[in-house]
Formats: structure tokens, sequence, C-alpha cells
């Protein structure tokens, strides 16, 4: 079988395959420092090459930052797009690594063999795996496995400047009817995952004006209204006893989860008391009948990030304040519209403010709605199989609880859902020293993304 033979080659050809991740890994492509720019040009010109050595149309891409990759090539019905990022952390603390971030080694550990270098994880070894699989592919078919874009960035790790006026000056060259992202991790090291879900977020700062100036509380203590007691009620009042959010429609647009995710949850046994212990805590907070991993995957919350007001410095001082602050934020899940609750939360907030109070708002009503993938589309059923053929376990459809941006601006600006597979593990140590990608992760990451594309290209 043709499927058999690619995965062949792709052992047989381990090694090389490492050599060229170690050369990518070479090129200090620091995106976030200007004094590395060159470096930056330079992976991104190394790719380029390697696309076209693949077959794929490439060409390195200027923007006012450092320059997209963007390569075409391969025939098929369904128009895949693969992201990735060439781009690196900072490498400071450089006391802390066991040698030269930028020449990478491969060592043997008590956990196996890794490669060590900053960018093994956080994304070369990643995006490698899906060129390496194109690669092995290519030589057994004499074709790349179908219609692919390529489409590699390299500020990722420094917020994504060019990224959306990129998207929107190339859209018809960028969209396709489905996204392969790579730059995740396997579920607790050893489940294969897909990430269909992605919560939003919406954010709100806002001050609770009370009297004219700050008063005594000598003077004026028991007559006059104090602010921060006005803004520890509203705040006390945004959830019920049982970890619901009071705001008014808020869960409107919140959808239940389905069975079928629901017991591939359920199957990962998540073991919130050392997640929880490992921070310190041991009991679930939230919604009382709503499971941990629903709280984080696919729940919406509204949390206080900051309060303030009044007297903080040294000593006492007996003051009434004219005024008091908070920030509140949403995770946002399902078909929740940031603007809508915004809105909802500023009327609900108002309606409660006693007389002689007055609530400013700090900022617009904008936000970033949760992205949630149409896993209707066979795709990701079939990416689910091969994962699971891989790794020799059910793989599963997993949550975010926060953003991955570049999932959401496929679909705002592009229309088209995003699949996120990834290999990394969570002691990878990425933007950290001695960062490291597992061999393994590597090797059986090109072997998942040539089942993949078998059955989805
Ligand atoms: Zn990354």
């Amino acid at each position: 079988m043709t499927l058999d033979a690619v995965l062949s080659r792709i052992d047989d050809t381990l090694p090389e395959a490492l050599d060229r991740l170690v050369e990518l890994l070479r090129i200090p492509s620091i995106s976030t420092d200007p004094a590395y720019a060159p470096d930056c040009a330079r992976a991104a010109d190394w790719l380029v090459n390697d696309l076209k050595s693949l077959g794929f149309d490439a060409r390195s891409a200027k923007t006012p930052g450092h320059p997209m990759v963007v390569g075409h090539g391969g025939e098929g019905n369904r128009h895949i797009l693969f992201y990735g990022h060439y781009d690196v952390q900072p490498v400071d603390p450089l006391d802390l690594w066991d040698r030269p971030p930028f020449e990478p080694e491969l060592q043997d550990t008590p956990k196996g063999r890794v490669i060590r270098a900053r960018g093994s994880s956080d994304d070369k070894g990643q995006l490698m795996t899906f060129l390496e699989a194109c690669r092995a592919w290519k030589h057994v078919h004499g074709a790349l496995p179908g219609k692919l874009t390529i489409f590699l960035e390299g500020e990722e790790e420094s917020g994504s400047p060019s990224l959306i006026p990129f998207m929107e000056a190339n859209r018809g060259e960028l969209t396709a009817s489905l996204a392969l992202i790579c730059d995740t991790g396997l579920y607790e090291d050893r489940v294969p995952a897909i990430s269909t879900q992605l919560r939003g977020l919406a954010k709100s700062e806002f001050t609770i004006h009370a009297a004219s100036r700050d008063l005594h509380s000598g003077a004026y203590g028991g007559l006059a209204r104090n602010p921060l007691h006005v803004m520890a009620q509203l705040l006390a009042d945004l959830h019920d006893p049982d970890g619901r959010v009071m705001v008014p429609g808020f869960y409107d647009d919140v959808d239940e989860l389905p069975d079928t995710l629901r017991s591939q949850w359920q199957a990962l046994s998540f073991n919130h008391a050392a997640y929880l212990g490992d921070v310190g805590l041991s009991v679930p907070a939230g919604e009382v009948d709503r499971t941990p991993l629903e709280m984080l995957w696919s729940r919406p919350t509204a949390e206080v990030n900051g309060m303030w007001g009044g007297y903080n410095g040294a000593g006492f001082k007996t003051v009434l304040p004219a005024e008091a602050h908070a920030k509140v934020s949403f995770r946002l899940v399902s078909r929740q519209d940031p603007a809508k609750v915004l809105t909802s939360f500023r009327k609900w907030a108002e309606a409660r403010i006693p007389a002689d109070c007055r609530i400013a708002w700090h900022d617009g009503i904008e936000g970033s709605p949760a992205s949630v993938m149409a896993i209707s589309d066979p795709a990701f059923e079939a990416a689910r199989t091969a994962l699971s053929e891989e790794w020799g376990r059910p793989a599963v459809f997993v949550g975010e609880g926060g953003s991955i941006p570049i999932a959401g601006y496929f679909k705002t600006i592009l229309g088209m859902d995003a699949m996120l597979v990834g290999f990394a593990k969570d002691d990878d140590q990425i933007h950290s020293p001695n960062e490291k990608y597992d061999v393994e992760s590597f090797h059986k990451g090109i072997r998942s993304w040539a089942r993949i594309l078998a059955r989805i290209a």
C-alpha cells in the first residue's frame, strides 16, 4: 500500500530530516529584536528554498516587519493551507542554558531522545513535520499529497503586527477550504489531540464615581455613599452561589457540549486535583454542575482581574474615596458575541448603581468571539482516525481555554476553519532555557501528517 511506502520512507530518512531541522535551528530568527532581522530573512529564504525543492512555487513576501513565506503546490479536490511560524523567542537568560541555544544537539534523556535548541518545539520542529511528510510523499508518489498552500509567519512571537494586513491583502491566494495549524501539543504528553474550540475574550475597565472629592470618614462616614462598597457589591453580584454569571442573557448563545465531545473529554480523565494542586489549590470553583474540563474549554466566564481605589499606601488614612475602579473580563464560548455581552454587562451594572453614583466606561465594546470549528466537516473525523492509528490510542477533539489568534483570523478574515494539530509536550520548555523537542514527536509527527494528508487531501 502506498501510504506504507511513505511511512517507510519517513522512517528510513529520519536522520536526514533531523539534519535539515538542525540547519534551520542554527538560524537565530528572534523576531522581537531588530538586531536579528537579517537572520529572520535568512530563515525565510531557507524555507523558500526547501519548499522549492519540494516542487512548491514559493516566495518570501516582504512586509513592514519580517517576511512571510508563501508556497503553492500540488493538485487535489480540496485546497488545504498549512500554517506555522519560523521565528523564535529570545534566549535570555543565557546562563540557564546548558548549551548555546542556536547550536542544536541530539541528546539522550531519561524520557527519550530529544533535539535541544531554541525553536525546536516552538515552532520549527513542528512546522518541519509537515514539510517532511510532503517530502516523503513526493519521493514515493512523484507528486505532493494534494493542493497545498504553505503559509509561514516570522512574527508570531512578537505580536504578529503584519499578519492581519497581509492576510487581508492576499485573501485570494491564502483562502483555502481548511487550514492546518501545527503549533499545539499532545494532551498530557500522550494523547493525540485536535483543538476544535477556543474561547474568545471581552474586556471592560470602569470607574464608579460618587462624591466630587475624597471625604473624611469622620465628617461624612455613614452619611455619604462609598463607591468601593458599591463596587464590591456589584462584583459580588456578578455570580450566584452556584457559580453562574448573573448578567441577563449571558448564556443565551452558549451551546451545550455535544454528547460525542462529552464522552471524549470524560475519557481523558482530567485530574483536576493535580492541576489545581500545582498552583496550591484543591477545590474546583465555578459552576457547580459542570466538569472541570467543561469549565476550562466550553463554558464562559466572568472574572475580576483587578479592583482598586481609596488609600493603599503605608499607614492608614480614614478616607471615603470619590471613586472605585475595576477590570472585568469574560472568556466567551460558542456563539457569544463580545459586543452583546459587554452591552448587557453595562446595562446590568448601571441598573444596580445607587443614586449619586455613576459609572464611566473606559474602553469600547469590542472583543474576540470564540472559535468553534465545524467538526461536521469529515476532515476532522478523518484526521482523528489518522492520529489514533499513528499513536495507538484514540485521538481526542479538545478545547483551548485561551485563544490562539491565528485560528480566529483564519475564520474571520479568510472564512475558513482551522484544525490545530501538534506534537509538543508539556516539558518542552518553550519560551524558556533548554527548549527541546522529542525525536518521537518529530518522527511520529511527520508520520501523522502523512496519514492525515492521505485521508483528507
Ligand atoms: Zn508557537
